[in-house]
């Protein structure tokens, strides 16, 4: 089987192996079967691998859905009856977390602060001394929209110290970066199969402390199909996904899992280490410029300021990219023009070098100086 390799620099879904590529492709099998269900018991046993949980205390729980679904499973189903939740928000996945919590009516606070740094620390702190009934702080880990890396470590410890649980998206940093759910003070964290893994679409995975999932049995049901404790407690009883799972895309990720322990997180996590280095080097090459200080970045995802030359055209340069296999992505920062490289994937050095090449060529094609004009 001959099939096209993309090279893909955005934020996920990520460029995969064709051997993943090729898991997908299995006879035809009802997921009640038994042989399905124990795929499924590895499947959440290697995803606590993955996020170094102990198994005495944590367990994982699946479900079919785009990565966002974590995150309205988390919060409709962690909060108890009068409580609050606190809501650690430089960027746009964090106020993603925000409009969940606005679209359940969800007692909450956003603390917003910019999205050009890391949150600080103290008023992290004051706004827990000042709500003594915040049940679940919540973060980012790595904000995807500027790439910048949150202190989850500090902020998990504060909220403990307050009695709260911690509840971290680390849909772009699982599998790519450090993380240890004990060491980083984390109770529950997510992702989904398509980024870090590269595996998949369509799997969405929640790992988080088993004790808290049990509480939350008995805290108000705000959702049918996005209840934690419902599909917990269904896999403990039958091993199974309460409703028809993505079957393909967990022959998919099986394969990623298999692939991913292979290769070892240390090499793994050296080999993003080395793209986006080829990516800042590149970038400073053509004398682009980034927006996020490099001490503070996660080192998966490169913020490139737009210049400001009149013959500038993202959709023009991204159209010249993905025709020659590589795709580039917009950014999501509101007030400021960027564009987003991305270190995610199995892709190397050399993809780099040939990517800068062509990108070389699509200023040119488009009269876009280099290096590249700001003012
Ligand atoms: C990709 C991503 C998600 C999930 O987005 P979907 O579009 O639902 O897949 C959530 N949080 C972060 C930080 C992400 O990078």
């Amino acid at each position: 089987m001959n099939i096209k390799r993309n090279v893909l620099l955005n934020p996920g879904p990520a460029t995969t192996t064709d051997t993943v590529k090729m898991a997908q492709v299995v006879p035809d099998i009802c997921p009640r079967e038994k042989e399905f269900a124990g795929m499924m018991k590895q499947l959440r046993a290697d995803l606590l691998r993955v996020a170094h949980a102990p198994a005495e205390k944590f367990t994982s729980v699946l479900f079919c859905g785009s990565g966002t679904i974590n995150i309205d499973i988390c919060l409709n189903s962690l909060l108890p009856e009068g409580k609050k939740v606190l809501v650690v928000n430089n960027g746009a996945y964090s106020s993603r977390a925000v409009e969940v919590c606005q679209y359940y009516g969800l007692p909450h606070i956003d603390l917003k602060s910019s999205v050009f740094d890391q949150p600080d620390l103290d008023q992290v702190k004051k706004a827990l001394d000042e709500n003594p009934d915040v049940a679940v702080v919540y973060t980012t880990h790595h904000e995807t929209g500027t790439g910048i890396l949150n202190p989850i470590r500090e902020i998990g410890a504060l909220a403990h110290q307050h009695g709260a649980i911690f509840v971290v998206d680390t849909t772009s940093s699982l599998g790519m970066i450090p993380f240890d759910m004990v060491q980083d003070n984390v109770d529950f964290c997510m992702a989904s199969a398509q980024k870090g893994l590269m595996a998949m679409t369509g799997l969405s995975f929640i790992i988080g402390n088993e004790a808290e999932i049990r509480k939350s049995k008995d805290y108000p049901k705000r959702s049918y199909y996005c209840n934690l404790y419902l599909q917990y407690d269904f896999f403990e009883r039958t091993g199974e996904m309460h409703f028809t799972p993505p079957v393909q895309t967990i022959y998919a990720t099986m394969q990623a899992l298999k692939e991913y322990f292979e290769a070892g997180e240390t090499e793994k996590f050296a080999r993003h280490h080395r793209v986006i280095e080829a990516i800042h080097q590149g970038l400073a090459d053509m004398g682009l410029r980034e927006v996020i200080r490099r001490d503070i970045q996660s080192g998966l995802v490169a913020s490139v300021l737009y210049p400001n030359d009149a013959n500038w055209d993202f959709e023009r340069v991204h159209d010249y990219c993905y025709e020659h296999g590589f795709t580039i992505y917009p950014g999501k920062i509101s007030t400021t023009n960027t564009f987003r490289l991305c270190s995610l994937g199995t892709i190397d050095t050399p993809d780099i070098e040939a990517f800068f090449k062509v990108l070389k060529e699509a200023f040119e094609k488009n009269g876009i100086q280099i290096p590249a004009k700001y003012d």
